[in-house]
C-alpha cells in the first residue's frame, strides 16, 4: 500500500496535534537560543493548516502540501514561518496532481522540500538549523530505496536519522537564525527548528507505519 491523500490528511492531523502538545517544549527549546515562540509560531501555524483541511481535503496531495504552505507563510512570522511554508510549497511542486505516494515520490517531495528551505535560508549543514534534521532524514530516505526497503521500514530510518541530526545540533554553535547571535553561548542547546522537523517526521512514520 502506498501513503493515500487520506493517509496524507491524516498526518497533518497528526502533526497539529503532535505540535500542541510540545509548544511549550518547543518554546522552551527556542526561549534557550532564541526568542521563545517557536512552539507558539507552530501551533499557530497549524491551527491555521487544520482550518483550512475541509476546503482541500477532497484535493490532490499537491493542491493539500501547497495550500498548506501558503497557509504557513501568511500566518507564521519570523524564521520558522517562511521556512516550513517553502518545505510544503515545495513538497506540493512535486506531488502535484498525486493521489497517493509511493517511497520515490515522497522522497522526492523531502528533498525538494530541503532543497527549497537551504535555498530561502541559506544554511549548510551543521549550522545548527532544521537542516541539520532533514538532510540525514533524506538521505536516509534515498539510501532506503537503494535498499529495497518498504516504505514503513524507510520512514522509520529517516525519523531515526532526523532524531540523530537533532541531537546533534545540542553541542554546535548556531551559524543561522536568531540563535547565531548568541555565538558561543548557542552551544550546549538543541535547536528548537531541528526539534519540530524530527518530530514531524517522527509522526509521519507512526501514521503511515501501514504503508509497505
Ligand atoms: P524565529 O527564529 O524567527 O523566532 P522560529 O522560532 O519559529 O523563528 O524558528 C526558529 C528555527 O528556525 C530555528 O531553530 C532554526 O531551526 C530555524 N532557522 C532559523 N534560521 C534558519 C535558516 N536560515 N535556515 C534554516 N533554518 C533556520
Ligand atoms: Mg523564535
Amino acid at each position: 500500500m502506498p501513503v493515500y491523500r487520506d493517509d496524507v490528511i491524516t498526518w497533518i492531523k497528526a502533526v497539529a496535534g503532535m505540535i500542541s502538545e510540545n509548544s511549550s517544549y518547543l518554546t522552551e527549546l527556542d526561549s534557550a537560543i532564541g526568542d521563545a515562540d517557536h512552539g507558539a509560531n507552530m501551533e499557530r501555524g497549524f491551527k491555521a493548516v487544520i482550518n483550512k483541511l475541509p476546503e482541500i481535503s477532497d484535493k490532490d496531495i499537491g493542491t493539500i502540501f501547497k495550500t498548506i504552505g501558503m497557509t504557513l507563510l501568511s500566518t507564521v512570522g519570523g524564521a520558522g514561518g517562511p521556512l516550513y511554508g517553502t518545505w510544503f510549497l515545495q513538497a506540493g511542486l512535486k506531488t502535484a496532481g498525486k493521489m497517493e505516494l509511493t517511497l520515490p515520490d515522497w522522497t522526492e517531495a523531502l528533498e525538494a522540500s530541503l532543497s527549497g528551505v537551504v535555498m530561502r535560508g541559506k544554511a549548510e549543514l551543521g549550522d545548527k538549523t532544521m537542516v541539520d534534521a532533514l538532510t540525514p532524514a533524506v538521505n536516509a530516505l534515498k539510501q532506503a530505496i537503494q535498499d529495497n526497503q518498504p516504505i514503513n521500514a524507510a520512514l522509520e530510518l529517516s525519523a531515526d536519522s532526523a532524531k540523530k541530526g537533532m541531537e546533534a545540533t545540542i553541542p554546535l554553535v548556531a551559524r543561522k537564525g536568531r540563535a547565531s547571535y548568541l555565538g558561543e553561548r548557542s552551544a550546549g542547546h538543541q535547536d528548537p527548528g531541528a526539534t519540530s522537523t524530527y518530530l514531524m517526521l517522527k509522526v509521519a512514520a507512526e501514521t503511515w507505519k501501514e504503508s509497505i
